[in-house]
């Protein structure tokens, strides 16, 4: 599975929580746009050279917003795509997009437009959620937004965040039961976190709002998982549920260390050997690839960082450890430390193993990633 990621480097407003990399002035856009068709053209030779590429499964617009582009602007990078890259029939294709930008008109628009899935940034349908987290739409835009998606898409998912301060449980609940009575295949859901140097941050330091509290947070975690099952929702990921056939490509494809290379400022890729970033500014952006150059740093990654991000994603993900795999590609030494590492959670029924593959338990689920620093190596290489 190959997969080009476009990061669409603009929002109309800047979320209080968010640390993504965005702009909310748009004079660049035009530029912008051009400059990610002539990244994508000219990181073509990256995927030709692997012998084991068979095409583009996936294409991604992430952001930012990319529903703030013009038709046009997204028809020009899919097209760019296609010139430059072979890529499979029926591939994925998303584009995330913020229910404000989602007129009729503009979702008609998408689903004729090679576009097959939509990832809608709902997080809250109350309006003072909303209001906390400075969204730029209102909870009517919200459910009206997913009233006309899913007449024209059928492959759509939505984003809700939990443990915002002042839900109580009944309040997410009825979150959830909104998100389900549009009968969408996929949700992604999120715990709110409290990034440095964004508002909320100062928000929450000059005592405005309070600190978001992770037992609330855990506590919304569980109904979140009993009532997506509950409702033939397969929980794939530790934020990621999707009804089958419809667990995200894109991404699942990152889990399962697939290659992918990534467009536009701060996005990253990875061609299984090594990770590489893009610069997180637009103006350096711009001018690198004016200048034909790309702007990127790489990493290489060493078999510990190998180890350590296939520990994080197994734990993470209902395909788990594969104690062969570990013993196969990374040594009997690597397994002895995995195995004597979980002893204890797997005592503590809080990961189990079967058919050799290490897996998180219902309980173990929202601590994984402590779980998985836990049984990390330290890079000594
Ligand atoms: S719309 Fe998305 S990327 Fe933009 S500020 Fe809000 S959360 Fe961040």
């Amino acid at each position: 599975m190959s997969g080009i990621y476009i990061h669409i480097p603009f929002c109309k407003q800047a979320c209080h929580y968010c640390d993504f990399h965005f702009s909310t002035s748009l004079k660049k856009k035009d530029e912008m746009v051009l400059a990610l068709a002539n990244e994508i053209a000219m990181r073509k030779g990256e995927f030709e050279d692997d012998p084991e590429f068979s095409g583009v499964e996936t294409i991604y617009f992430g952001g930012g917003t990319p529903s703030i582009l013009e038709i046009d602007d997204l028809r020009l990078l899919i097209d760019t795509v296609y010139k430059h890259y072979k890529v499979v029939e029926n591939p994925e294709i998303t584009v995330e997009a913020n229910p404000d930008d989602l007129s009729e008109e503009r979702i008609i628009e998408l689903s004729k437009n090679k576009v097959n899935r939509l990832s809608i940034g709902i997080q809250s349908f109350f309006e003072d959620d909303l209001k906390l987290m400075n969204r730029a739409h209102n909870s009517a835009e919200a459910k009206k937004s997913l009233e006309i998606a899913t007449q024209y898409f059928d492959n759509i998912s939505i984003d809700l965040i939990y443990g915002v301060p002042q839900m109580s449980n009944e309040k997410w609940l009825q979150n959830i039961e909104t998100a389900l009575s549009f009968n969408v295949p996929h949700i992604s859901s999120y715990a709110l976190t409290v990034e440095p140097k964004t508002a909320l941050h100062t928000f929450i330091q000059k005592g405005i709002i309070p600190q978001p509290d992770d037992e609330v947070a855990q506590e919304h975690f569980h109904l979140l998982v009993d009532k997506l099952e509950e409702n033939g929702f397969i929980h794939y990921e530790l934020s990621n549920f999707g009804k089958e056939n419809y667990f995200s490509k894109n991404n699942s494809s990152y889990w399962l260390g697939k290659k992918y290379i990534g467009i536009g400022p701060s996005a990253h890729s990875y061609n299984g050997i090594s990770r590489s970033w893009n610069v997180s500014n637009n103006a350096q952006y711009l001018k690198s690839i004016a200048e034909n150059q790309l702007p990127s740093e790489t990493e290489t990654l060493t078999q510990t960082d190998r180890y350590n991000e296939y520990v994080m994603t197994g734990l993470r993900t209902i395909w788990g450890i594969s104690l062969d795999r570990i013993e196969t590609e990374f040594g009997t030494g690597y397994l002895d430390y995995l195995n004597q590492q979980a002893a204890k959670y797997v005592e503590d029924h809080l990961l189990f193993v079967d058919e050799n593959v290490l897996r998180t338990t219902k309980s173990g689920k929202f601590l994984s990633d402590g779980i998985a620093s836990d049984l990390f190596l330290l890079n000594l290489e």
